[in-house]
């Protein structure tokens, strides 16, 4: 059985397979076709695929080869219609597939009779967490939004006392406290910034607290973990609006803000307003990790996503999209290691047997002989 591992998109430093998930894939009974420079930006070369067991193709030959011929494919980003439209009838595809975003794509992928995944649907229980790619990357994501922070900030994180005086530590505010805010609150820590943290969910403050960090209190309505799976619920206008005017105080405070706050298949919550980044301290820096293109915003009304500018009173904002990407060789190693903890529910001694009684098939699972089988996806394309 053959697996492709394709070359990503331009400006995707990451790839889905590394080396050494290939020989784990060898070793399921695959044969692994590489599309030649597929790794580069990860800083894996053709030479460690062909070691590790892959069979190297060269790029021209890619859309016969490898599309055309492997029985699954596995990507990072959703690939062109052009290439879905080469995949053999009935093969496999796997990757972050945004297929509410990519009509186009998902109509192909019915037409061939693919059965897709897609990573982002993934329930998030125990059992799924070696395979969870938002994780793996939200996790690198937050730190680098801190080191691109501390890069850009004119102050130092940690408090220093020196015979030219005593420098205060920097103080830093993060709004949300998932995978990549408690990250990024743990980074701040340790470069020894004084931390504090908001998050709508109730059940974060223990864990912000336990990082060292101090957990902003609000007098807004604390989402129960119980009642929402886990997961944050849309606010309404009301609550978002009377949430950003009581966090105002603690954005303009801050030399860091760092936003992650997100709600799944949503718009990004917009929290901070121009008038409050007005207010900001001239050399403060807010880093939006929420800032999308495809959503066209961020959790700040002046983010630009894709871009870092400074404002007229020396703020700057950072909207740039992928951090984990800055990060090739370590998200290529976690999302290759999600990706094989996923295939090996499949494969079995080199053969496809896909059980769809199992929940993490079932929830992933996007398109299926012609039809889309994700309901989510079929209310919010239709
Ligand atoms: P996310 O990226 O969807 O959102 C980031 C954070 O933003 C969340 O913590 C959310 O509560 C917060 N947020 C939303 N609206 C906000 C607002 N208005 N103000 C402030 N914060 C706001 O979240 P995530 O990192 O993907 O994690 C979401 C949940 O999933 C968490 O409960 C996490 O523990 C859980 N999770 C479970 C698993 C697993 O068991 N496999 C894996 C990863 C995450």
């Amino acid at each position: 059985m053959k697996v492709g591992v394709p070359r990503q998109r331009e400006h995707e430093s990451r790839i889905s397979i590394i080396p050494a998930v290939v020989k784990k894939l060898v070793k399921l009974g695959c044969d692994v076709i590489v599309e030649s420079g597929a790794g580069q930006y990860a800083h894996h070369l053709d030479a460690d695929y062909q070691a590790a067991g892959a069979t190297i193709i060269p790029p021209g030959d890619a859309s016969e080869k490898l599309w055309a011929d492997c029985d699954i494919v596995i990507t990072i980003n959703p690939p062109t219609t052009d290439q879905a439209s080469k995949l053999k009838n009935n093969a496999i595809l796997v990757g972050m597939l945004n297929p509410v975003g990519e009509k186009e794509l998902l109509q192909s992928l019915c037409d061939r009779s693919i059965t897709s995944f897609s990573m982002e649907y993934l329930p998030r229980t125990s059992r799924a967490q070696s395979m969870d790619v938002l994780s793996s990357q939200a996790n690198l994501a937050g730190y680098k939004a801190v080191l691109l922070a501390a890069n850009a900030c004119p102050k130092m994180f940690p408090m220093m006392i020196t015979a030219a005086g005593t420098i205060a530590p920097a103080k830093v505010f993060i709004i949300g406290a998932g995978v990549a805010g408690l990250q990024a609150i743990a980074t701040a820590k340790r470069l020894g910034a004084t931390v504090e943290a908001f998050d709508v969910r109730a059940a974060t403050k223990e864990q912000i607290m336990s990082l060292g960090a101090r957990f902003v209190e609000l007098p807004t309505a604390a989402q129960d973990d119980a009642s929402t799976g886990g997961y944050a619920k849309e606010q309404t206008d009301e609550e978002r609006q009377k949430q950003a005017e009581l966090m105002a105080k603690h954005v303009t405070g801050a030399d860091i803000v760092i936003t992650t706050a997100a709600i799944f298949g949503k718009d990004p919550p917009m929290l901070i307003d121009q008038n409050v980044v007005s207010d900001m301290k001239n050399g403060s820096v807010l880093v939006d990790l929420a800032a999308s293109t495809e959503h066209n915003r961020g959790n700040c009304e002046i983010t630009k996503p894709g871009e870092s500018f400074n404002t007229d009173n020396g703020v700057t904002i950072i909207g740039y999209e992928n951090l984990a990407g800055l990060l090739s060789s370590n998200a290529s190693q976690v999302y290759a290691n999600n990706m094989y903890a996923f295939c090996e529910l499949f494969i079995k001694e080199g053969n496809i047997n896909l059980n769809m009684e199992d929940d993490l098939i079932a929830g992933t699972m996007i398109t299926h002989n012609g039809n889309i089988t994700n309901q989510r996806v079929a209310d919010a394309t239709a």
